[in-house]
């Protein structure tokens, strides 16, 4: 028999476990707001400019944790945002029609404003990045409170994992508690997982999502590892047959898992491999106010101060214009992973620095080797359920960007 979480439809839960206003500002932050910015980034790129409907920020490099193969590791003097920038961010990202943006760090936890400035900006949703190490019940209630964020706890497998990759196996548990204090509460909650070779076996399979959802995610988002930072651990990348594996058992869950979102942004509908920073439909912005095209992605030539127009200077960026124009021409997959000599080459051409924080980003960029990442061979596996099929055709990824 099937857990009684499995039982019950995502809608029913939603219904039964979340607060109404709770409810309401996800349905129109994260729901209808996400498709109002998306269909005017589809206006403003037929008018040939270009500022994401998604805007990723990471508040900042610190963290309590030292993940091995984490792009935030490694910087030995790590910084805060100031929060007038991430306000003026938000601020100015909304004027564009933005409502949706993700916190990222280090551990955004960290900072005690935090709960104080997603108050600031009832009218934004926010999904919250966290290794969950610091969300206890009083955090969980400040975030009820607050009403617009939804936290995503990155879980990577079981206590072993932990101790493996992130040298505390005490840690796992301490993602699990959060996850019952954000069930508690009534939030929305997601697990964030990053499928590695060693945690393969763990996540991608059924008995990880029941096992999420009974403790109370409403959606689980699978990543595919991107060895980053000082030690990248590249023997932990996917090979080409465990990405087709991903994929097929995604499709296999979407059928079957009616109580939980299961995502990935690698896969349109047609299930053509695709890279969200080179359809420019997100980019992220680090601690410093750097604008680069993902979190792993670290070098840049576009930085936000409080004198800088967000906009223009998003939109004035010759990287990322280029990049947009020229990864698609190179790869549909992940060009950090198969063509790293191509992008450090595109880097130069448009004098992009390096914004990794321990300046070493273009050596560990010359030292990686060619990995496979989601563009995997053989024929496309496309979206067999109708519902994701309909979401990922109509909201998310119809940009043309791959010509
Ligand atoms: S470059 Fe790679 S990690 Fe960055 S958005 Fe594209 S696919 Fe994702």
């Amino acid at each position: 028999m099937k857990p009684a979480a499995q039982r019950t439809l995502l809608a029913l839960r939603m219904l039964r476990e979340t607060p109404p206003r709770l409810l309401w500002n996800f349905v129109v932050g994260a729901g209808l707001g996400n498709l109002r910015a998306i269909r005017r980034f589809e206006r403003r790129k037929q008018h040939g400019t270009v500022f994401p409907p998604f805007v990723f920020i990471s508040a900042t490099q610190r963290c309590n944790l030292a993940c091995k193969g984490c792009w935030a590791t490694g910087v030995p003097r790590p910084v805060d945002m100031a929060p007038e920038l991430l306000h003026k961010i938000v601020t100015e990202s909304s004027a564009q029609g933005c409502r949706f943006f993700g916190i990222l760090g280090g551990e955004p936890l960290l900072l005690p404003w935090l709960p104080d400035f997603f108050d600031a900006h009832r009218g934004s949703y926010f999904q919250l990045f966290t290794n969950g190490q610091l969300l206890d019940d009083a955090l969980a209630r400040r975030l009820r409170a607050a009403g617009n964020v939804s936290p995503l706890i990155s879980i990577e497998g079981g206590a072993a994992t932990y101790a493996a990759r992130r040298g505390d196996g005490r840690a796992y548990g301490t993602a699990l508690e959060a996850l019952a204090c954000c069930k508690r509460q009534g939030l929305i909650t997601g697990v964030a997982t990053s499928v590695s070779a060693s945690t393969f076996a763990d996540v991608v399979t059924p008995a990880f999502i029941d096992d999420m959802v009974a403790r109370g995610a409403h959606y689980v988002w699978y990543y595919i590892y991107r060895p980053s930072g000082t030690e990248p651990g590249f023997d932990e990348a996917l090979d080409d047959g465990q990405v087709r594996a991903l994929r097929r058992f995604l499709l296999e869950q979407r059928r079957r898992c009616r109580a939980a979102v299961i995502i990935d942004a690698y896969w349109d509908h047609d299930g053509n491999a695709l890279c969200p920073a080179a359809t420019g439909i997100s980019h992220h912005i680090n601690a410093l106010g750097d604008v680069e095209p993902c979190p792993p992605l670290q070098c840049s030539d576009a930085r936000l101060d409080l004198a800088a127009d967000v906009a223009a200077t998003i939109e004035g960026s010759a990287f990322l214009k280029a990049f947009r124009a020229e990864v698609p021409t190179l790869t549909r997959g992940c060009v950090l992973m198969d063509h790293p000599a191509e992008l450090a080459a595109l880097a130069a051409r448009c004098g992009a620095h390096d914004s990794s924080g321990r300046g070493s980003f273009f050596a560990e960029l010359a030292g990686r080797p060619v990995c496979g990442c989601h563009n995997h061979a053989g024929p496309p596996m496309p979206e067999t359920s109708w519902a994701y099929r309909f979401a990922k055709r109509h909201c998310f990824f119809g940009f043309g960007a791959y010509g």
